[in-house]
């Protein structure tokens, strides 16, 4: 929303074609309520004093009113003649009528906006589902002053420059703009709140619970109702919504509906057998290794996989990959050269069985 900066007819309240006295009347009844005496020496009201002010010297010289006509683009030359005796009394009554600080218009109600959060979710949390805690910064009603964003709401006059409204008419459209005299309040606020500043909301860290579905994919939008912004004169909080980014896991990827892990055994391991503790989506699990096992062969653990769409879950599949010795020193060479002795060329059952096939192949040639 575009603020419009009033003109100085419109700061005072006054027709374009108001008499010099009419103005002068206007200017008096304005000051009584912005002027830093009365109205406390607020930042705020000085400032409104000032624009009335500054919009009175302009008018009450007819050489600066001229100029600033010609500038706002007047050329109506009956806006110089002087307004009736009748006009006047209108101006006069209207002005007594709103008695500027009595009239007040409620805003309507305005429903808080949404606010949309990047939410990273683990990689578990987004297979298993369940509750993610999100904390989230957001402007909030403020407390102190009830969302007015005054000390004393009931002292602030209402907006002689946009009638109460906030929003202003202008131009030969009459598109709505923003009231730049209140900001949009519809009241100028004499002694802004000393807790938000007159803004009538304050930022806040709040944390919030986040449902995430089973299986929940990334760039799923996940909404909590009313967890959103505020709401403004009595409207409902908008949503939170958590747009969410899949977190990877170093050591556990998704197959379909089973979950595989690499699992890496030292050659004793993998002879002998034994135990070790797992990475599973639970946490940290201890696998039982059956003696001897493979590299490439996979160990099951049945129904510890990802949720599937029907019910029930894939597997959970731990990869053995045995390892080398990343150390060849003399003792190590050693120890290698022994164990392939005592194995003898059978006990490699694997590396045998591929030997024996090629052998078939080179005299089928
Ligand atoms: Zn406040
Ligand atoms: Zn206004």
């Amino acid at each position: 929303m575009r603020l419009h900066r009033p003109d100085a007819y419109r700061l005072l309240g006054v027709s374009p074609r108001a008499h010099a006295e009419t103005i002068r009347e206007r200017y008096l009844a304005l000051s009584r309520i912005y002027h830093p005496d009365r109205a406390g020496g607020s930042t705020s009201a000085t400032e409104a004093f000032q624009q009335i002010s500054g919009a009175y010297k302009t008018l009450s010289d007819a050489a600066e009113r001229e100029k600033h006509d010609r500038e706002l683009g007047m050329r109506d030359p009956l806006r110089f003649a002087e307004d009736t005796a009748a006009e006047r009394a209108v101006h006069v009554l209207d002005q007594a009528a709103s008695n500027l600080r009595g009239r007040r218009r409620l805003p309507a109600a305005k429903t808080g906006r949404d606010l949309r959060v990047k939410v990273a979710v683990p990689f578990a949390r987004a297979l298993l589902g369940g509750e993610l805690p999100v904390s989230v910064e957001y402007e909030s009603h403020c407390d102190r002053c009830d969302g007015s964003g005054s000390e004393r709401a009931s002292d602030d006059p209402s907006c002689h420059v946009c009638d109460g409204h906030g929003q202003l008419r202008v131009g030969l459209r009459r598109e709505s703009r923003q009231c730049a005299f209140c900001a949009g309040r519809g009241r100028v606020i004499l002694r802004p709140c000393l807790d938000c500043g007159g803004e009538g909301r304050r930022k806040v860290q709040r944390t919030v619970q986040v449902a995430v579905p089973v299986r929940c994919r990334d760039g799923a939008l996940l909404r909590v109702r009313g967890a959103g912004e505020h709401g403004q004169h009595g409207g409902k909080p908008g949503d939170l919504v958590a747009d969410v980014r899949l977190g990877a896991d170093p050591l556990l990827t998704l197959d379909g509906d089973d979950i595989v892990c690499a699992l890496p055994l030292s050659l004793a391991e993998a002879v002998l057998g034994g135990s070790v503790d797992v990475p599973s989506l639970e946490g940290i699990e201890r696998l039982r290794i059956p003696a001897p096992v493979s590299s490439g062969q996979e160990l099951r653990v049945p129904g510890r996989g990802a949720p599937r769409g029907k019910g029930g879950r894939g597997d959970l599949r731990y990869r053995v990959e045995i390892d080398v010795p990343a150390a060849t020193g003399s003792q190590v060479r050693a120890a290698v050269l022994a164990l392939e002795d005592a194995v003898g060329a059978e006990g490699w059952r694997r590396r045998g069985a591929f030997r024996a096939a090629v052998a078939r192949r080179r005299e089928e040639r």
